[in-house]
């Protein structure tokens, strides 16, 4: 369970406060499959970002998996972030030099795996998104939509609860884009809660639930809790 209570967060520019968001309560449980959608500017990506441990409020409590990380520092925070949850990204973040395989045992190399381990799992999982020829190819030898599923593969190498998307579709064709919210909807009936941030109500309408922010509040909250 992810649990906000009264999130804020504010950022400070020149003589300004932004609130970014402004007392968010919100509870999103094991399995979900949730749609964050609102204006451009309306907090979503903050609210990924501090859902996804990405980034910190600076008020409220955030209670993951029952435990309250919203002081953590960062290097707890990322041991959550590498237990709990993965997180793609509209333009990918992959790393350029290294290739496919590369990109998604990156975690596992991080978490001190052994080799021939991370390698054969990051190349079953790799096939399992459809990209088995392409194990040695790296980003700029891809499509979009395959980087988009090196990227899931990545995200996914050490088995999250939850998978948070900002806009994974923002930068692809209808048709790579349709193909990646399919591998998305598979992970979510395997069992890994969905969230994802998307301006395409064709893609938010596929979740169960809908949650719609305006000037850093949610203003709906819709569908299966
Ligand atoms: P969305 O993803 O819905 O477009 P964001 O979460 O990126 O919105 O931003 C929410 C608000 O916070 C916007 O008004 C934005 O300008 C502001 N904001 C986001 N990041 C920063 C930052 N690093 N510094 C100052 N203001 C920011
Ligand atoms: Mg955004």
């Amino acid at each position: 369970m992810m649990e906000l209570t009264g999130i804020c967060r504010e950022y400070v520019v020149g003589a300004e406060t932004v609130h970014a968001l402004d007392h968010v309560d919100v509870r999103i449980g094991a399995g979900e499959y949730v749609s964050i959608m609102g204006p451009s500017g309306s907090g979503k990506s903050t609210l990924l970002n501090v859902l996804g441990l990405l980034d910190r409020p600076t008020g409220g409590t955030y209670r993951l998996q029952g435990e309250d990380v919203s002081h953590l520092d960062d290097d707890a925070l990322a041991a959550h972030r590498q237990r709990h949850i993965g997180f793609i990204f509209q333009f990918f973040h992959l790393i350029p030099r290294l290739t496919a395989l590369e990109n998604v045992e990156l975690p596992l190399v991080l978490a001190g795996a052994a080799p021939r381990a991370r390698r054969e799992r990051a190349a079953a999982i790799l096939e399992s998104v459809g990209l088995k020829a392409r194990l040695g190819h790296r980003p700029d030898q891809l499509s979009g939509g395959e980087r988009q599923r090196v990227a899931i593969g990545r995200a996914i190498i050490m088995q999250p609860s939850y998978l948070l998307a900002d806009e994974p579709t923002g930068n692809l064709d209808t048709r790579s884009g349709g193909e990646i919210m399919q591998i998305l909807e598979q992970l979510n009936r395997d069992g890994i809660a969905v969230l994802i941030v998307t301006h395409d109500p064709a893609i938010g309408e596929r979740a169960r639930r809908h949650l719609k922010l305006r000037d850093g509040k949610i203003v709906a909250d819709l569908g299966e809790k």
